[in-house]
């Protein structure tokens, strides 16, 4: 199996200082954890700063957001190589809040996506399906779109570095979470859609996370899943004492 990932999302939270002082209690609440491989994804303003404070341990750096070109009059945006040089390893890609307030579409996504994979970026893809969606029966059908249009040219070589992260829009910050069975099919469906795509040795190391209202008090069922590779967590990342519970799952 491939090595647990437990990513956090700050999303616009934490000044500088307050950023610094999580990442310092998670790092204390996780120390002697093996196995499992953390991710933080800080507000850019943090990232520099968090990066050295990170130096000598095992927690790697995520980006938010990235833009597909290398430099040029892009205002306001970061390329992967930026993003690199401060330190990152991961980066999201494609997150709803993106898709839904940014108007990011499956075509952006991509070229991200392949922009990321070329700087030697680690790009975790967000993938869901909204409530209204779920309940016309239309989930796995939006899931493989995003999923197949996402990852569009990219090279069988490449896809041991590729996360996808299924999160149903209705589970984002609302407290719903989507039900460890309804999760584990929707990572079938998207491991299926690997296997045609590209083959089995080439995604028999690319992980499926699961993201919405991930708790404390529920991700020992959800890792409990065999298709669940880890989770990427909002709300709860904010909290050292909760995100360290999570990154100490139980493993059944
Ligand atoms: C997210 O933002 O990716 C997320 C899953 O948020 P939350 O855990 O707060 O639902």
């Amino acid at each position: 199996m491939a090595t647990p990932l437990i990513a956090g999302n700050w999303k616009m939270h934490m000044t500088i200082n307050q950023a610094a002082s999580l990442v310092l209690k998670i790092r204390d609440a996780i120390k002697g954890v093996h196995d499992v491989e953390v991710v933080v994804a800080p507000p850019f303003t943090a990232l520099h700063h968090i990066n050295y404070l990170l130096a000598e341990t095992p927690i790697q750096l995520c980006g938010q957001d990235v833009f597909w070109e290398k430099n040029g009059a892009y205002t306001g945006e970061l390329s992967p190589e930026m993003l690199k040089d401060v330190g990152c390893h991961y980066v999201i890609i494609g997150h709803s809040e993106r898709r839904q307030h940014f108007h990011e579409t499956d075509e952006n996504v991509n070229k991200k996506l392949l922009a990321s994979l070329k700087e030697g970026l680690k790009p975790i893809l967000c993938v869901g399906e909204s409530l209204e969606q779920r309940e016309s029966g239309k989930a796995i059908s939006i899931i493989r779109k995003q999923v197949a249009e996402g990852l569009k040219n990219v090279s069988h070589g490449h896809m041991k570095d590729v996360v996808v992260a299924y999160e149903p829009i209705w589970a984002i910050g609302t407290g719903k979470t989507a039900k460890p069975e309804q999760a584990e099919d929707i990572h079938n469906g998207i491991r299926e859609l690997l296997y045609d795509m590209f083959n089995l040795e080439a995604v028999k190391e690319t992980r499926l996370i699961y993201g919405g209202s991930v708790k404390a008090n529920n991700i020992d069922d959800i890792m409990a899943q065999p298709n669940i590779d880890g989770v990427l967590v909002g709300g709860a990342s904010l909290s050292a004492e909760e995100f360290a519970r999570i990154v100490r799952f139980e493993k059944t």
